[in-house]
């Protein structure tokens, strides 16, 4: 893997924090879940060989003429609703001018001053040290554009078009429907900026998967974010924004936020001015360079699309797409909280984790809440941060947790064990039972073994007997701790207590 090395300098985040305010904006590209493409009845199925899904629009064919998907101006309107947008009575696609080889009508159909969903919100719930707090994220526009189609540089270190002796270009994405969300810019969030960005694109996700126009596979590439921030003293303008492109999976979103504040910070506090361009961000090393000066709208000759008519949905069709609405996950949340009987707090944990989804079908295979929740915000959690890894790439399944649970219950393992075999698992040593005979993982809860392990303790420290004897109960946990590190963590360690209270005939 090649690593990229920075450009800038980086201040402190706490530092810059100290100094400056941040303001963000996202711009959030979504393919969309329909069969067909935007303009044309080409299959938009992923995986399949190169240059096999296109026709003579798609290949922007002289001649060819494009046709609107109406499932995806339903998905689009659908989306606005739900982000509490208005709908545009009228509208117009556009044409976006720009010579690259992997659009190869040298033009990109999308929509420009005329979006057909406008001004809505969408609000978020962020945890903090002093319990969750709502933001509300302001929405710029919903619109819909044709995905480009996909190059591949070859023959370079880096994968990129710098270094690489050819590129191969696929044009199966060319013409995919997309939904582009921006949002409005985003102040006042202070050093929460990237848990914001985080909770919002996790928020997007969440309702673009209940409303079904997308199944947001995001290792597919089928969400992107473009993360804008820009940094302000406290009362001034606010300052001069960069977007960071391509940004894939919500943990970059955070991570590209943060180390912008940290790259802007250390340039301002130097003396030195943001300039406003693009930037990428390279996943390896959380960090981003420096992309091409932006381009301004007028760069690419926007014009109306004069091969299309325009989308004009009637009030009538807009409120019935309205009754399709399914619950919204906010609404869903509330509920979700009711019936598992936790708190705000317990529950924003469990957004937080991005595990509202893999605990709800944990709980529908019969764990309960509480272990689900546990179980995904705890232990399986910390492992996926060490192993930087999306919660939900983690090999484990709700019937994995359910026997767990019911091994835990039953006395056969207690927590120590139990996160062993969740180690196991993820390590590849197949499933719960498995684990547990492959690693010997046993309660040790035959007595005599116990008790021999427990006479062995108490010969080991004899005053600590003496003290348990004279009716100092709460000593006992030493010499629990001592049987328990004999057993390596196999004892139920109330029941080792409980049988060396026995033994020394004490009872509290
Ligand atoms: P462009 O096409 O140039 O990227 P857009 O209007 O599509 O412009 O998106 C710009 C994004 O940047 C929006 O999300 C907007 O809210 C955000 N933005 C605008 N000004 C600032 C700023 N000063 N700091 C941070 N973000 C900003
Ligand atoms: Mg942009
Ligand atoms: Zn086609």
């Amino acid at each position: 893997m090649s690593t990229v090395s920075t450009d800038h300098d980086t201040m402190k985040y706490d530092d810059v924090m100290a100094v400056f305010e941040p303001v963000i904006g996202l711009e959030t590209h979504v393919e969309l879940g329909t069969n067909s493409k935007m303009f044309c009845s080409c299959p938009t199925a992923f995986g399949a060989e190169p240059n096999t899904q296109v026709c003579p629009v798609c290949l922007g064919m002289p001649g060819s003429l494009p046709v609107v998907n109406r499932m995806a101006v339903e998905s689009t309107i659908r989306m606005g609703l739900a982000l509490n947008c208005s709908i545009a009575p009228w509208c117009r696609f556009a044409r976006k001018n720009y010579f690259y080889p992997d659009m190869p009508k040298d033009y990109q159909i999308s929509q420009y001053d005329e979006p057909l969903c406008f001004d809505g919100y969408l609000d978020v719930l962020v945890d903090t040290d002093d319990g969750p707090r709502l933001f509300r994220v302001e929405i710029e526009r919903v619109h819909m554009e044709e995905d480009t189609g996909k190059l591949t540089h070859a023959g370079g270190a880096t994968g990129r078009i710098h270094g690489a002796d050819y590129s191969l270009v696929d044009y199966n994405r060319a013409g995919i429907p997309l939904i582009e969300i921006v949002t409005k810019p985003i102040a006042g969030t202070g050093a929460l900026a990237p848990a914001v960005a985080k909770a919002y694109v996790t928020e997007l996700r969440d309702l673009m998967r209940s409303l079904e126009v997308s199944d947001v596979r995001m290792e597919e590439g089928s969400l992107r974010c473009d993360v804008n921030v820009s940094l302000n003293r406290p009362g001034d303008e606010w300052g001069t924004r960069s977007e960071t492109k391509n940004v894939n999976s919500l943990r970059s979103v955070e991570r590209a936020v943060h180390s912008e504040i940290e790259r802007q910070g250390a340039l301002l506090e130097s003396g030195g001015r943001v300039i406003q361009e693009t930037r990428h961000f390279h996943e390896d090393t959380g960090r981003s360079t420096s992309g091409r000066s932006k381009e301004q709208a007028e760069d690419y000759r926007y014009f109306p699309e004069p091969d299309l008519v325009p989308v004009a949905a009637s009030a009538e069709w807009i409120e019935e797409l309205r009754g399709t609405l399914p619950e919204l996950p906010s609404l869903k949340r509330a509920r979700l909280q009711l019936e598992w009987g936790i708190g705000e707090h317990e529950l924003a944990t469990i957004v937080n984790a991005g595990a509202l989804e893999l605990v709800e079908s944990a709980v529908a295979a019969g764990v309960t809440p509480d272990a689900a929740r546990k179980w995904w915000t705890g232990e399986l959690l910390r492992v996926a941060n060490d192993r930087e890894v999306e919660l939900a790439d983690l090999p484990v399944t709700s019937a994995q947790i359910r026997r767990v649970e019911a091994l835990v219950a039953d006395g056969s393992l207690n927590d120590k064990l139990a996160r062993q075999v969740f180690d196991g698992i993820i390590s590849g040593e197949g499933d719960v039972d498995d684990v547990i005979a492959g690693r010997g993982l046993a309660i040790v809860s035959d007595d005599s073994s116990l008790i021999a392990a427990i006479d062995e303790a108490l010969a080991a420290q004899p005053d600590v007997a003496d003290k348990i004897r004279g009716g100092k109960v709460q000593a006992a946990g030493a010499i629990v701790g001592a049987v328990m590190k004999a057993t390596r963590g196999q004892a139920d360690a109330a029941k080792v207590r409980a049988l060396l209270l026995e033994r020394l005939g004490v009872v509290e």
